[in-house]
Protein backbone atom coordinates (compact mmCIF):
# COMPACT_ATOMS: atom_id res chain seq x y z
CA UNK A 1 0.00 0.00 0.00
CA UNK A 2 1.10 3.79 -0.82
CA UNK A 3 2.26 5.56 2.27
CA UNK A 4 -0.53 8.12 2.91
CA UNK A 5 -0.24 11.30 1.81
CA UNK A 6 0.01 14.33 4.81
CA UNK A 7 -2.49 16.75 5.25
CA UNK A 8 -1.76 19.97 4.53
CA UNK A 9 -2.71 22.30 7.13
CA UNK A 10 -3.57 26.13 6.43
CA UNK A 11 -3.31 28.95 8.99
CA UNK A 12 -7.18 29.07 8.67
CA UNK A 13 -8.17 25.28 9.25
CA UNK A 14 -10.43 24.52 11.72
CA UNK A 15 -11.84 21.65 13.80
CA UNK A 16 -10.63 19.34 10.92
CA UNK A 17 -11.10 15.62 11.70
CA UNK A 18 -7.73 13.28 11.21
CA UNK A 19 -9.62 10.00 11.07
CA UNK A 20 -9.14 9.75 7.56
CA UNK A 21 -5.57 10.35 7.71
CA UNK A 22 -4.75 8.34 10.70
CA UNK A 23 -2.68 5.41 10.43
CA UNK A 24 -3.39 2.55 13.32
CA UNK A 25 -1.51 0.12 14.86
CA UNK A 26 -3.26 -2.53 17.50
CA UNK A 27 -0.41 -3.55 19.91
CA UNK A 28 -2.38 -6.26 21.51
CA UNK A 29 0.23 -7.26 24.43
CA UNK A 30 0.49 -3.51 24.89
CA UNK A 31 4.30 -4.05 25.23
CA UNK A 32 5.97 -2.23 22.12
CA UNK A 33 7.84 1.26 22.95
CA UNK A 34 7.70 4.50 20.69
CA UNK A 35 11.00 3.70 19.14
CA UNK A 36 9.89 0.29 17.91
CA UNK A 37 6.80 1.72 16.42
CA UNK A 38 8.68 4.96 14.69
CA UNK A 39 11.31 2.25 13.23
CA UNK A 40 8.71 0.08 11.75
CA UNK A 41 6.35 3.01 10.53
CA UNK A 42 9.28 4.36 8.83
CA UNK A 43 9.98 0.91 7.32
CA UNK A 44 6.21 -0.15 6.67
CA UNK A 45 4.10 2.22 7.58
CA UNK A 46 1.14 1.73 10.29
CA UNK A 47 -2.31 1.16 8.32
CA UNK A 48 -4.84 3.09 7.62
CA UNK A 49 -7.88 3.42 10.54
CA UNK A 50 -10.25 0.45 8.82
CA UNK A 51 -13.85 2.58 7.00
CA UNK A 52 -13.50 5.20 8.82
CA UNK A 53 -13.97 3.42 12.10
CA UNK A 54 -12.01 5.13 15.82
CA UNK A 55 -13.97 3.39 18.07
CA UNK A 56 -13.05 0.07 19.17
CA UNK A 57 -15.41 -0.53 22.36
CA UNK A 58 -13.62 -2.39 25.19
CA UNK A 59 -10.64 -3.40 24.34
CA UNK A 60 -6.99 -4.31 26.49
CA UNK A 61 -5.00 -3.23 23.65
CA UNK A 62 -2.58 -0.07 23.23
CA UNK A 63 -3.41 1.76 20.11
CA UNK A 64 -0.60 3.29 18.45
CA UNK A 65 -1.52 5.89 15.78
CA UNK A 66 0.52 8.22 13.51
CA UNK A 67 -0.56 11.37 11.56
CA UNK A 68 1.57 13.67 9.33
CA UNK A 69 0.65 17.00 8.40
CA UNK A 70 2.02 19.18 5.80
CA UNK A 71 2.92 23.09 5.99
CA UNK A 72 3.13 24.66 2.65
CA UNK A 73 3.34 27.75 3.65
CA UNK A 74 6.37 30.20 4.24
CA UNK A 75 5.58 30.84 8.12
CA UNK A 76 5.58 28.61 11.02
CA UNK A 77 1.95 27.36 11.81
CA UNK A 78 0.66 27.19 15.36
CA UNK A 79 -2.01 24.53 15.46
CA UNK A 80 -3.50 22.02 18.03
CA UNK A 81 -4.65 18.82 18.40
CA UNK A 82 -7.30 17.62 20.24
CA UNK A 83 -8.38 14.05 21.57
CA UNK A 84 -12.52 15.33 22.06
CA UNK A 85 -12.89 12.11 24.43
CA UNK A 86 -11.44 12.66 27.46
CA UNK A 87 -11.81 9.41 29.40
CA UNK A 88 -8.94 7.65 28.10
CA UNK A 89 -7.20 6.54 30.70
CA UNK A 90 -3.68 6.71 29.47
CA UNK A 91 -2.63 9.06 26.42
CA UNK A 92 0.68 9.59 24.94
CA UNK A 93 1.66 11.85 22.36
CA UNK A 94 5.08 12.47 21.07
CA UNK A 95 5.75 15.31 18.73
CA UNK A 96 9.45 16.55 17.28
CA UNK A 97 10.95 19.21 18.66
CA UNK A 98 13.62 21.55 17.46
CA UNK A 99 16.42 19.91 18.32
CA UNK A 100 15.55 17.16 16.00
CA UNK A 101 14.16 14.71 19.26
CA UNK A 102 10.98 14.51 20.40
CA UNK A 103 8.49 15.57 22.96
CA UNK A 104 7.00 13.37 25.13
CA UNK A 105 3.37 14.00 26.48
CA UNK A 106 2.20 11.45 29.36
CA UNK A 107 -1.13 12.39 30.06
CA UNK A 108 -5.05 10.69 30.19
CA UNK A 109 -7.14 10.49 33.11
CA UNK A 110 -5.32 7.89 34.99
CA UNK A 111 -2.89 10.71 35.42
CA UNK A 112 -3.40 13.94 37.22
CA UNK A 113 -5.25 16.73 35.80
CA UNK A 114 -2.09 18.64 35.11
CA UNK A 115 -0.29 16.61 33.34
CA UNK A 116 -2.50 18.08 30.34
CA UNK A 117 -0.51 20.55 27.97
CA UNK A 118 -3.53 22.84 28.03
CA UNK A 119 -5.73 23.40 31.57
CA UNK A 120 -9.05 22.13 29.22
CA UNK A 121 -11.52 19.12 29.98
CA UNK A 122 -10.20 16.92 26.89
CA UNK A 123 -7.25 16.47 25.66
CA UNK A 124 -5.60 19.54 23.82
CA UNK A 125 -2.05 19.36 22.38
CA UNK A 126 -0.30 22.47 21.01
CA UNK A 127 2.05 21.76 18.15
CA UNK A 128 4.00 24.19 15.71
CA UNK A 129 4.78 23.51 12.33
CA UNK A 130 7.89 25.20 10.52
CA UNK A 131 7.87 26.31 7.29
CA UNK A 132 7.74 24.77 4.45
CA UNK A 133 8.03 21.17 6.16
CA UNK A 134 5.86 17.87 6.83
CA UNK A 135 6.03 16.22 10.01
CA UNK A 136 4.94 13.16 11.94
CA UNK A 137 3.38 12.90 15.14
CA UNK A 138 2.46 9.65 17.29
CA UNK A 139 0.39 8.70 19.93
CA UNK A 140 -0.73 5.88 22.24
CA UNK A 141 -3.92 5.04 23.65
CA UNK A 142 -4.21 2.47 26.62
CA UNK A 143 -7.68 2.28 27.93
CA UNK A 144 -10.02 0.43 30.50
CA UNK A 145 -12.97 1.53 29.42
CA UNK A 146 -14.36 2.34 25.58
CA UNK A 147 -11.51 3.24 23.29
CA UNK A 148 -12.86 6.40 21.55
CA UNK A 149 -10.04 7.69 19.20
CA UNK A 150 -11.37 11.64 18.07
CA UNK A 151 -9.16 13.04 17.17
CA UNK A 152 -8.86 16.46 15.07
CA UNK A 153 -6.66 19.73 13.87
CA UNK A 154 -7.17 23.36 14.50
CA UNK A 155 -5.01 26.28 13.77
CA UNK A 156 -4.54 27.98 17.14
CA UNK A 157 -6.95 31.14 15.76
CA UNK A 158 -10.01 28.86 14.51
CA UNK A 159 -9.45 26.68 18.02
CA UNK A 160 -10.23 30.04 20.53
CA UNK A 161 -13.69 31.11 19.01
CA UNK A 162 -14.75 27.39 18.48
CA UNK A 163 -13.85 26.68 22.25
CA UNK A 164 -16.04 29.80 23.21
CA UNK A 165 -18.50 28.16 22.10
CA UNK A 166 -18.25 25.06 23.22
CA UNK A 167 -18.14 26.45 26.74
CA UNK A 168 -21.39 28.77 26.13
CA UNK A 169 -23.51 25.33 25.28
CA UNK A 170 -22.27 23.45 28.16
CA UNK A 171 -22.53 26.23 30.34
CA UNK A 172 -26.54 26.34 28.87
CA UNK A 173 -26.61 22.57 29.47
CA UNK A 174 -25.27 22.41 33.16
CA UNK A 175 -26.86 25.61 33.70
CA UNK A 176 -30.18 24.02 33.06
CA UNK A 177 -29.31 21.02 34.94
CA UNK A 178 -28.63 23.57 38.07
CA UNK A 179 -31.67 25.74 37.33
CA UNK A 180 -34.01 22.04 37.60
CA UNK A 181 -32.51 21.23 40.71
CA UNK A 182 -32.75 24.40 42.35
CA UNK A 183 -36.39 24.83 41.40
CA UNK A 184 -37.42 21.50 42.30
CA UNK A 185 -35.54 22.27 45.71
CA UNK A 186 -37.61 25.04 46.16
CA UNK A 187 -40.20 23.12 45.74
CA UNK A 188 -39.34 20.80 47.91
CA UNK A 189 -39.26 22.43 50.70
CA UNK A 190 -42.65 23.84 50.04
CA UNK A 191 -44.53 20.73 49.02
CA UNK A 192 -42.14 18.08 50.75
CA UNK A 193 -43.15 15.34 48.73
CA UNK A 194 -40.40 12.76 48.29
CA UNK A 195 -40.65 12.21 44.78
CA UNK A 196 -38.53 15.81 44.75
CA UNK A 197 -36.27 14.52 46.94
CA UNK A 198 -35.67 11.85 44.62
CA UNK A 199 -35.40 13.77 41.80
CA UNK A 200 -33.07 16.14 42.85
CA UNK A 201 -30.77 13.12 43.77
CA UNK A 202 -31.43 11.48 40.54
CA UNK A 203 -30.52 15.41 38.60
CA UNK A 204 -27.40 15.55 40.61
CA UNK A 205 -25.91 12.23 40.18
CA UNK A 206 -26.94 12.63 36.63
CA UNK A 207 -25.95 16.19 36.00
CA UNK A 208 -22.68 14.87 37.45
CA UNK A 209 -22.23 11.80 35.58
CA UNK A 210 -22.54 13.57 32.21
CA UNK A 211 -19.75 16.50 33.81
CA UNK A 212 -17.58 13.30 33.86
CA UNK A 213 -18.28 12.20 30.62
CA UNK A 214 -17.30 15.97 29.41
CA UNK A 215 -14.21 15.61 31.44
CA UNK A 216 -15.61 18.90 33.73
CA UNK A 217 -15.77 17.10 36.63
CA UNK A 218 -11.95 16.07 36.76
CA UNK A 219 -11.07 19.61 35.65
CA UNK A 220 -13.33 21.55 38.34
CA UNK A 221 -14.53 18.66 41.41
CA UNK A 222 -11.60 16.63 41.74
CA UNK A 223 -8.35 17.68 39.41
CA UNK A 224 -6.04 16.25 42.04
CA UNK A 225 -7.46 12.90 42.06
CA UNK A 226 -7.28 10.55 39.22
CA UNK A 227 -8.65 7.17 41.23
CA UNK A 228 -12.13 9.10 41.70
CA UNK A 229 -12.06 10.56 38.03
CA UNK A 230 -12.25 7.13 36.71
CA UNK A 231 -14.17 5.31 40.00
CA UNK A 232 -16.87 8.74 39.88
CA UNK A 233 -18.60 7.45 36.51
CA UNK A 234 -19.50 3.91 37.74
CA UNK A 235 -20.34 5.47 41.37
CA UNK A 236 -22.50 7.99 39.44
CA UNK A 237 -24.21 5.84 37.36
CA UNK A 238 -25.14 3.78 40.11
CA UNK A 239 -26.59 6.52 42.17
CA UNK A 240 -28.35 8.05 39.15
CA UNK A 241 -30.32 4.60 38.56
CA UNK A 242 -31.13 3.85 42.17
CA UNK A 243 -32.88 7.92 42.63
CA UNK A 244 -34.14 6.95 39.07
CA UNK A 245 -35.97 4.00 40.47
CA UNK A 246 -37.12 5.62 43.63
CA UNK A 247 -38.41 8.36 41.74
CA UNK A 248 -40.46 6.50 38.79
CA UNK A 249 -41.87 4.53 41.17
CA UNK A 250 -43.07 7.34 43.39
CA UNK A 251 -43.90 9.06 40.27
CA UNK A 252 -45.85 6.32 38.50
CA UNK A 253 -47.33 5.44 42.07
CA UNK A 254 -45.74 1.92 41.26
CA UNK A 255 -46.75 0.11 44.42
CA UNK A 256 -50.42 1.03 43.56
CA UNK A 257 -51.21 0.96 40.05
CA UNK A 258 -48.20 -1.14 39.27
CA UNK A 259 -47.82 -3.80 42.00
CA UNK A 260 -45.92 -6.34 39.95
CA UNK A 261 -43.74 -4.19 38.09
CA UNK A 262 -43.02 -2.16 40.75
CA UNK A 263 -41.92 -5.72 42.58
CA UNK A 264 -39.22 -5.78 39.96
CA UNK A 265 -37.75 -2.48 40.18
CA UNK A 266 -38.09 -3.06 43.86
CA UNK A 267 -35.57 -6.45 43.31
CA UNK A 268 -33.30 -4.03 40.51
CA UNK A 269 -33.08 -1.44 43.40
CA UNK A 270 -31.67 -4.02 45.63
CA UNK A 271 -29.40 -5.36 43.65
CA UNK A 272 -27.99 -1.96 42.31
CA UNK A 273 -27.29 -0.61 46.18
CA UNK A 274 -24.74 -3.91 47.14
CA UNK A 275 -23.21 -3.33 43.40
CA UNK A 276 -22.80 0.50 43.58
CA UNK A 277 -21.12 0.33 46.62
CA UNK A 278 -18.32 -1.93 45.80
CA UNK A 279 -18.44 -0.55 42.37
CA UNK A 280 -15.40 1.72 42.98
CA UNK A 281 -13.41 -1.14 44.01
CA UNK A 282 -13.80 -3.57 41.55
CA UNK A 283 -12.54 -3.70 37.85
CA UNK A 284 -14.27 -0.55 35.36
CA UNK A 285 -14.99 -3.18 32.54
CA UNK A 286 -17.24 -5.65 33.87
CA UNK A 287 -18.69 -3.09 36.30
CA UNK A 288 -19.59 -0.65 33.21
CA UNK A 289 -21.07 -3.52 31.41
CA UNK A 290 -22.92 -4.41 34.19
CA UNK A 291 -24.64 -0.89 35.15
CA UNK A 292 -25.26 -0.85 31.20
CA UNK A 293 -27.27 -3.66 31.16
CA UNK A 294 -29.29 -2.73 34.34
CA UNK A 295 -29.73 0.65 32.35
CA UNK A 296 -31.19 -1.10 29.55
CA UNK A 297 -33.25 -3.06 31.69
CA UNK A 298 -35.04 -0.28 33.73
CA UNK A 299 -35.02 1.62 30.92
CA UNK A 300 -37.83 -0.74 29.86
CA UNK A 301 -38.92 -1.38 32.91
CA UNK A 302 -40.01 1.93 33.42
CA UNK A 303 -41.24 2.52 30.03
CA UNK A 304 -43.87 -0.41 31.30
CA UNK A 305 -44.25 0.99 34.74
CA UNK A 306 -45.31 4.64 32.81
CA UNK A 307 -47.50 2.45 30.75
CA UNK A 308 -49.64 0.77 33.25
CA UNK A 309 -50.11 3.34 35.40
CA UNK A 310 -50.92 5.77 32.36
CA UNK A 311 -53.56 3.69 31.40
CA UNK A 312 -54.86 3.09 34.97
CA UNK A 313 -55.55 7.12 34.71
CA UNK A 314 -52.08 8.56 36.50
CA UNK A 315 -51.52 12.21 34.49
CA UNK A 316 -48.05 12.58 35.39
CA UNK A 317 -47.49 9.42 34.01
CA UNK A 318 -48.10 10.92 30.66
CA UNK A 319 -45.26 13.57 31.11
CA UNK A 320 -43.18 10.59 32.53
CA UNK A 321 -43.53 8.21 29.32
CA UNK A 322 -42.38 11.40 26.96
CA UNK A 323 -39.59 12.23 28.52
CA UNK A 324 -38.60 8.47 29.41
CA UNK A 325 -39.16 7.58 26.04
CA UNK A 326 -36.99 10.44 24.40
CA UNK A 327 -34.10 9.40 27.01
CA UNK A 328 -34.12 5.91 25.67
CA UNK A 329 -34.16 6.97 22.36
CA UNK A 330 -30.65 8.82 23.24
CA UNK A 331 -29.46 5.77 25.46
CA UNK A 332 -29.63 3.27 22.66
CA UNK A 333 -28.42 5.91 20.18
CA UNK A 334 -25.28 6.44 22.48
CA UNK A 335 -25.14 2.41 23.64
CA UNK A 336 -24.71 1.33 20.07
CA UNK A 337 -21.47 3.97 19.81
CA UNK A 338 -19.83 2.56 22.51
CA UNK A 339 -20.01 -0.42 21.43
CA UNK A 340 -18.65 0.43 18.07
CA UNK A 341 -21.75 -0.25 16.38
CA UNK A 342 -22.79 2.86 15.07
CA UNK A 343 -19.78 5.78 14.50
CA UNK A 344 -18.37 8.07 16.99
CA UNK A 345 -20.21 11.55 15.96
CA UNK A 346 -21.29 14.55 17.16
CA UNK A 347 -24.16 13.80 16.91
CA UNK A 348 -24.09 10.86 18.76
CA UNK A 349 -21.66 11.71 21.05
CA UNK A 350 -24.36 14.01 22.16
CA UNK A 351 -27.48 12.32 21.68
CA UNK A 352 -27.49 10.86 25.41
CA UNK A 353 -26.48 13.96 27.06
CA UNK A 354 -29.72 16.71 25.15
CA UNK A 355 -32.52 13.82 25.61
CA UNK A 356 -31.14 13.58 29.17
CA UNK A 357 -32.13 17.20 29.92
CA UNK A 358 -35.11 17.02 28.02
CA UNK A 359 -35.91 14.01 30.22
CA UNK A 360 -35.12 16.00 33.08
CA UNK A 361 -37.80 18.61 31.90
CA UNK A 362 -40.46 16.49 31.42
CA UNK A 363 -39.77 15.17 34.57
CA UNK A 364 -40.05 18.11 36.29
CA UNK A 365 -43.37 18.33 34.65
CA UNK A 366 -44.53 15.29 35.70
CA UNK A 367 -44.06 16.35 39.12
CA UNK A 368 -45.68 19.49 38.65
CA UNK A 369 -48.78 16.93 37.48
CA UNK A 370 -48.26 15.00 40.64
CA UNK A 371 -48.82 17.76 43.01
CA UNK A 372 -52.48 18.34 40.94
CA UNK A 373 -53.21 15.08 41.69
CA UNK A 374 -52.06 14.73 45.27
CA UNK A 375 -54.49 18.07 45.78
CA UNK A 376 -57.04 16.83 43.71
CA UNK A 377 -56.84 13.53 45.91
CA UNK A 378 -57.08 15.75 49.32
CA UNK A 379 -60.15 17.14 48.22
CA UNK A 380 -62.21 14.15 46.41
CA UNK A 381 -63.82 11.55 48.01
CA UNK A 382 -62.31 8.01 48.10
CA UNK A 383 -65.68 6.22 47.92
CA UNK A 384 -67.65 8.12 45.56
CA UNK A 385 -65.04 10.05 43.32
CA UNK A 386 -67.39 13.25 44.18
CA UNK A 387 -65.80 16.30 46.35
CA UNK A 388 -65.25 15.27 50.21
CA UNK A 389 -66.39 17.35 52.89
CA UNK A 390 -63.13 19.50 53.05
CA UNK A 391 -63.50 21.04 49.66
CA UNK A 392 -67.02 21.63 50.47
CA UNK A 393 -66.05 23.76 53.40
CA UNK A 394 -63.78 25.58 51.72
CA UNK A 395 -66.10 26.08 48.96
CA UNK A 396 -69.20 27.25 50.19
CA UNK A 397 -68.24 30.37 51.99
CA UNK A 398 -66.51 30.95 48.43
CA UNK A 399 -69.20 30.44 46.63
CA UNK A 400 -71.79 32.58 49.41
CA UNK A 401 -69.16 35.64 49.14
CA UNK A 402 -69.54 35.39 45.44
CA UNK A 403 -72.96 35.61 45.16
CA UNK A 404 -73.75 38.44 47.82
CA UNK A 405 -71.14 40.26 46.32
CA UNK A 406 -72.49 39.67 42.53
CA UNK A 407 -76.48 39.94 43.77
CA UNK A 408 -76.75 36.36 41.80
CA UNK A 409 -78.79 33.73 43.41
CA UNK A 410 -77.09 30.76 45.32
CA UNK A 411 -78.92 27.31 46.10
CA UNK A 412 -77.59 24.44 48.20
CA UNK A 413 -79.56 21.24 48.63
CA UNK A 414 -79.11 18.57 50.82
CA UNK A 415 -79.24 15.03 50.51
CA UNK A 416 -79.42 12.52 52.68
CA UNK A 417 -80.35 8.65 52.25
CA UNK A 418 -83.64 7.06 53.33
CA UNK A 419 -83.29 4.28 56.47
CA UNK A 420 -79.93 3.78 54.79
CA UNK A 421 -79.31 2.08 58.08
CA UNK A 422 -81.65 -0.62 57.54
CA UNK A 423 -79.80 -1.34 54.55
CA UNK A 424 -76.59 -1.62 56.21
CA UNK A 425 -78.36 -3.61 58.73
CA UNK A 426 -79.86 -6.56 56.71
CA UNK A 427 -77.42 -6.65 53.40
CA UNK A 428 -74.21 -5.38 55.02
CA UNK A 429 -71.62 -2.70 55.13
CA UNK A 430 -70.11 -3.61 51.73
CA UNK A 431 -73.37 -3.77 49.86
CA UNK A 432 -74.14 0.02 51.29
CA UNK A 433 -70.42 1.48 50.51
CA UNK A 434 -71.51 -0.26 46.41
CA UNK A 435 -75.07 1.84 46.73
CA UNK A 436 -73.49 5.10 48.12
CA UNK A 437 -70.96 4.48 45.09
CA UNK A 438 -73.62 4.34 42.95
CA UNK A 439 -75.75 7.03 44.54
CA UNK A 440 -72.45 8.88 43.85
CA UNK A 441 -72.11 8.35 40.75
CA UNK A 442 -75.54 9.03 39.53
CA UNK A 443 -74.98 12.79 41.26
CA UNK A 444 -71.84 13.37 38.98
CA UNK A 445 -73.74 12.29 36.04
CA UNK A 446 -76.47 14.64 36.92
CA UNK A 447 -74.45 17.87 37.57
CA UNK A 448 -72.16 19.61 35.46
CA UNK A 449 -69.79 22.47 36.30
CA UNK A 450 -70.20 25.64 38.40
CA UNK A 451 -72.58 22.88 40.17
CA UNK A 452 -70.22 21.40 43.36
CA UNK A 453 -70.96 18.06 44.35
CA UNK A 454 -69.48 16.54 47.28
CA UNK A 455 -70.53 14.02 50.05
CA UNK A 456 -71.17 15.31 52.91
CA UNK A 457 -70.99 12.63 55.55
CA UNK A 458 -71.79 8.99 55.72
CA UNK A 459 -74.55 8.94 53.60
CA UNK A 460 -75.51 12.53 53.31
CA UNK A 461 -74.26 14.47 49.94
CA UNK A 462 -74.47 18.77 49.71
CA UNK A 463 -74.96 20.27 46.34
CA UNK A 464 -74.27 24.05 46.05
CA UNK A 465 -75.90 25.47 42.77
CA UNK A 466 -74.29 29.01 41.73
CA UNK A 467 -76.64 31.53 40.44
CA UNK A 468 -79.78 28.96 40.46
CA UNK A 469 -82.85 29.83 42.45
CA UNK A 470 -85.38 27.99 44.54
CA UNK A 471 -87.23 26.90 41.42
CA UNK A 472 -84.33 25.93 39.57
CA UNK A 473 -82.90 23.86 42.42
CA UNK A 474 -86.22 22.34 42.84
CA UNK A 475 -86.48 20.96 39.58
CA UNK A 476 -83.06 19.80 40.45
CA UNK A 477 -83.82 17.93 43.54
CA UNK A 478 -87.35 16.95 41.93
CA UNK A 479 -85.03 14.94 38.84
CA UNK A 480 -82.77 13.42 41.74
CA UNK A 481 -85.30 12.26 43.74
CA UNK A 482 -86.96 10.61 40.76
CA UNK A 483 -83.64 9.04 39.56
CA UNK A 484 -82.90 7.70 42.71
CA UNK A 485 -85.99 5.93 42.95
CA UNK A 486 -86.09 4.68 39.65
CA UNK A 487 -81.76 3.15 39.75
CA UNK A 488 -81.76 -0.21 39.60
CA UNK A 489 -79.93 -2.31 42.46
CA UNK A 490 -80.20 -5.69 43.23
CA UNK A 491 -82.97 -7.06 45.84
CA UNK A 492 -82.33 -2.94 47.20
CA UNK A 493 -84.32 0.16 46.61
CA UNK A 494 -83.26 3.14 47.93
CA UNK A 495 -84.62 6.83 47.98
CA UNK A 496 -83.43 10.21 49.17
CA UNK A 497 -85.17 13.33 50.81
CA UNK A 498 -83.93 16.23 50.04
CA UNK A 499 -83.85 20.15 51.69
CA UNK A 500 -83.35 22.87 49.58
CA UNK A 501 -82.69 26.58 50.58
CA UNK A 502 -81.73 29.45 48.88
CA UNK A 503 -79.87 32.28 48.70
CA UNK A 504 -81.84 35.15 46.44
CA UNK A 505 -81.54 38.69 46.83
CA UNK A 506 -79.92 39.21 50.02
CA UNK A 507 -81.87 36.62 51.73
CA UNK A 508 -79.94 34.66 53.95
CA UNK A 509 -77.21 36.63 56.39
CA UNK A 510 -74.38 33.74 55.83
CA UNK A 511 -73.44 30.97 54.47
CA UNK A 512 -74.02 29.11 57.88
CA UNK A 513 -77.53 30.46 57.79
CA UNK A 514 -78.13 29.04 54.59
CA UNK A 515 -77.25 25.75 55.50
CA UNK A 516 -79.11 25.66 58.67
CA UNK A 517 -82.00 26.35 56.25
CA UNK A 518 -81.39 23.49 54.16
CA UNK A 519 -80.91 21.21 57.12
CA UNK A 520 -84.48 21.98 58.32
CA UNK A 521 -86.01 21.40 55.18
CA UNK A 522 -84.09 18.10 54.86
CA UNK A 523 -85.91 17.52 58.22
CA UNK A 524 -89.14 18.47 57.14
CA UNK A 525 -89.06 16.16 53.76
CA UNK A 526 -87.81 13.46 56.34
CA UNK A 527 -90.88 14.21 58.35
CA UNK A 528 -93.12 14.29 55.68
CA UNK A 529 -92.71 10.42 54.61
CA UNK A 530 -89.20 11.31 53.02
CA UNK A 531 -88.67 10.13 49.25
CA UNK A 532 -89.15 13.89 48.47
CA UNK A 533 -88.04 17.16 48.78
CA UNK A 534 -89.08 20.52 51.00
CA UNK A 535 -87.90 24.00 50.29
CA UNK A 536 -86.81 25.95 53.24
CA UNK A 537 -89.03 28.97 53.88
CA UNK A 538 -87.11 31.65 54.32
CA UNK A 539 -88.24 34.82 55.28
CA UNK A 540 -86.82 37.84 52.65
CA UNK A 541 -86.15 40.78 53.90
CA UNK A 542 -86.78 42.96 50.53
CA UNK A 543 -90.24 40.72 50.10
CA UNK A 544 -91.17 39.91 53.74
CA UNK A 545 -92.07 36.60 54.94
CA UNK A 546 -92.39 34.05 52.80
CA UNK A 547 -95.69 32.89 52.63
CA UNK A 548 -96.75 28.90 52.20
CA UNK A 549 -98.81 29.93 48.96
CA UNK A 550 -95.69 30.29 47.61
CA UNK A 551 -93.89 27.08 48.64
CA UNK A 552 -96.66 25.12 47.35
CA UNK A 553 -95.94 26.97 43.88
CA UNK A 554 -92.75 24.85 43.69
CA UNK A 555 -93.98 22.20 41.11
CA UNK A 556 -93.82 18.86 42.46
P1 LIG B 1 -83.14 8.34 57.64
O1 LIG B 1 -81.96 9.14 57.23
O2 LIG B 1 -84.06 8.04 56.54
O3 LIG B 1 -83.80 8.92 58.84
O4 LIG B 1 -82.61 6.93 58.10
P2 LIG B 1 -81.15 6.44 58.14
O5 LIG B 1 -81.13 4.97 58.41
O6 LIG B 1 -80.45 6.83 56.91
O7 LIG B 1 -80.64 7.17 59.44
P3 LIG B 1 -79.30 7.88 59.76
O8 LIG B 1 -79.05 9.00 58.84
O9 LIG B 1 -79.32 8.20 61.24
O10 LIG B 1 -78.24 6.72 59.62
C1 LIG B 1 -77.21 6.76 58.68
C2 LIG B 1 -76.66 5.39 58.51
O11 LIG B 1 -75.88 5.32 57.34
C3 LIG B 1 -75.79 4.98 59.63
C4 LIG B 1 -74.80 4.04 59.01
O12 LIG B 1 -75.20 2.71 59.21
C5 LIG B 1 -74.92 4.33 57.54
N1 LIG B 1 -73.69 4.84 57.01
C6 LIG B 1 -73.10 6.03 57.25
N2 LIG B 1 -71.94 6.13 56.55
C7 LIG B 1 -71.81 4.98 55.87
C8 LIG B 1 -70.81 4.49 54.98
O13 LIG B 1 -69.82 5.13 54.68
N3 LIG B 1 -71.00 3.26 54.44
C9 LIG B 1 -72.10 2.51 54.76
N4 LIG B 1 -72.22 1.32 54.19
N5 LIG B 1 -73.01 2.95 55.60
C10 LIG B 1 -72.90 4.16 56.15
MG1 LIG C 1 -80.27 8.64 56.21
MG1 LIG D 1 -77.88 10.62 57.83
Amino acid sequence: MPPMQPLVVSEGVALQTLTPHLRLLEDTQGALTFDAIRVTDSLNPLQPVPADQTNFGFSRAAYWVAFSLHNPSSDRLRLIVRQDYPLIDRLDFWQPNVEGGWTHTATGDRRPFHSRPLNLRDFVFPISLPANSTQTFYLRYQTAGSMNIGLSVSSETAFLPQLGKEQILLGIYYGGFLVLVIYNLFLFLAVRDRAYAYYMGYAISYGLYFGVHNGLSFQYLWPGNPWLANQSLVILLGLTLIFGIQFVRTVCCGPQLAPRTDRVARFLLYLLLPLTAIAPFVSYGPMILSLATLTLLLSILFMVMGAISLLRGSVPARYFLVGWTALLVSVVIYMLKTFGLVPHNSFTHNAFQVGALVEMVLLSLALGARVGELQRQGYTDQLTGLFNRRYFDEQFPREFALAARNGTPLALLILDLDHFKAINDRLGHARGDAALCAVGQLIRKQVRKPVLACRYGGEEFAILLPRANRIQAASVAERLVKVVAEMELEDMSLTVSIGIAACEQGNVASSLRLFEAADAALYRAKQAGRNRYEVALVSNPAVGPETPALAAAIPR
